[in-house]
């Protein structure tokens, strides 16, 4: 780690190539039914070093923007292997991807007419909302009431006749009803509910379940991961039980982001100071949250370690780690209890499980350049991508 520091800078984003292999094998086997396509969810992370081992490993693509549909073509997924997923999509969003001939889903009846317009006579999908939720925070929670994604079951015979309007053909349909569920009891609820909704439509190729498969962040707490052996069991069973209702061959999908690409990133800074304000131990670190954004969006929670330079002196305090972000919520974790060594200023500080939706939502806020991301393959580290400059963030602004 200290090697990696001094070779690329701190702080640091560092991915291991087999943990992210193996993750997309474990999805990729999550049933054993023939036509499923798991689609990775490019926001949760977009180095197209990263995209391209993904693709490698069979998975397609699942977009949010033109930015995540660009930077998955670069990475190789053709058209056909890309979905886009807009929310509150501009013309301009949507003539993006159809310019490029890749499917989209629209999440309402506003968005489906505007997208009939653009592209009649074509195929489409529909996001619907399935009534049920679920998530670790209420910002993460895309279903059910308090959320504005989704079409409602409601607009059903709305959406068929904006599809007859415009001669659409409704090829699919998809839901995604929240990020990080570690019980599936929602996901195969709202599964359920989806299917009911697939079966008033004649011209399915594939229903999409979307993503949300949590991973166990408390990992020092032995928190116990998702049963995926179970879940895959179930779904196979649904998937079964519906291609015999439905009399056609149907692709399913899954949109996993965070169970791919989370647990095999890292994230590597330094400690920088320890004090004392009013009995609450303050350790302070380079990783602030414009690095890291999670704790403070969501007050999510990370693993962490410490690593050493004199092992010997250790004990245990706890602590609030915090970053060098010039506001008082820039805190990393509050009141942790961790490693203390006596001269800790300078050492380095492992957060764990960032490899999803830590660099793709890191910013340059208070112009600290956006950091720099490592590879690891086989014991060798690669630098995928550059840190950001000064010069970087001044280029933009034409001066
Ligand atoms: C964010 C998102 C995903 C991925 O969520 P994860 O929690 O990372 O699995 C999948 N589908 C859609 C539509 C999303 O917005």
């Amino acid at each position: 780690m200290l090697e990696l520091i001094k070779e690329f800078g701190s702080p640091l984003y560092v991915y291991k190539e087999d943990i992210l292999r193996q993750k997309c094998i474990e999805i990729k086997n999550l049933v054993t039914y023939k036509n499923f396509v798991p689609h990775f969810s490019v926001k949760a992370n977009t180095n197209i070093h990263l995209l391209r081992i993904i693709r490698e490993e069979g998975l397609h693509a699942d977009t949010m923007s033109p930015g995540e549909i660009f930077m998955a073509l670069q990475a190789g997924f053709t058209s056909k292997e890309i979905f886009y997923v807009p929310n509150n999509a501009t013309k301009e969003d949507l003539k993006y991807a159809i310019d490029r001939n890749i499917l989209t889903s629209l999440d309402s009846l506003n968005q489906l007419k505007l997208y009939c317009l653009l592209n009649p006579n074509s195929e489409v999908a529909v996001r619907f909302n399935p009534g049920v939720g679920a998530g670790h925070h209420e910002k993460v929670v895309t279903a059910g009431k308090n959320t504005k994604f989704g079409i409602n079951l409601t607009d059903i015979e709305m959406v068929k006749v904006i599809l007859k309007q415009y001669n659409m053909t409704l090829v699919g349909i998809n839901q995604h009803i929240g990020s990080l569920f570690m019980d599936a009891d929602a996901f195969i609820q709202s599964t359920k509910y989806l299917l009911k909704i697939a079966l008033q439509f004649d011209n399915l190729k594939f229903i999409d379940l979307g993503g949300g498969f949590g991973i166990p962040y408390h990992k020092q707490n032995d928190e116990t991961p998702l049963d995926i052996k179970k879940l895959g069991k179930k779904l196979d069973k649904m998937f079964t039980e519906f291609t015999g209702l439905y009399k056609k061959d149907i692709q399913f999908r899954i949109e996993p982001g965070r169970y791919v690409v989370c647990e095999c990133g890292n994230l590597i800074g330094q400690i920088t100071d320890v004090k004392e304000n009013a009995n609450t131990m303050y350790l302070g670190t380079d990783i602030g949250f414009n690095v890291l954004a999670r704790p403070v969006m969501y007050n999510a929670y990370h693993d962490i370690d410490i690593l050493s330079k004199n092992e010997d002196t250790k004990n245990t305090k706890v602590m609030t780690v915090v970053g060098n972000i010039c506001e008082s919520g820039d805190i990393l974790a509050k009141d942790r209890c961790l490693p203390f060594y006596k001269n800790i200023i300078e050492d380095l500080i492992v957060v764990k499980d960032v490899g999803a939706y830590g660099y793709s939502m890191s910013s340059s806020y208070n112009t600290r350049p956006k950091c720099a991301e490592v590879l690891i393959t086989n014991d060798k580290a690669k630098l995928i991508r550059k840190r950001e400059t000064f010069e970087d963030i001044l280029a933009t602004m034409d001066v």
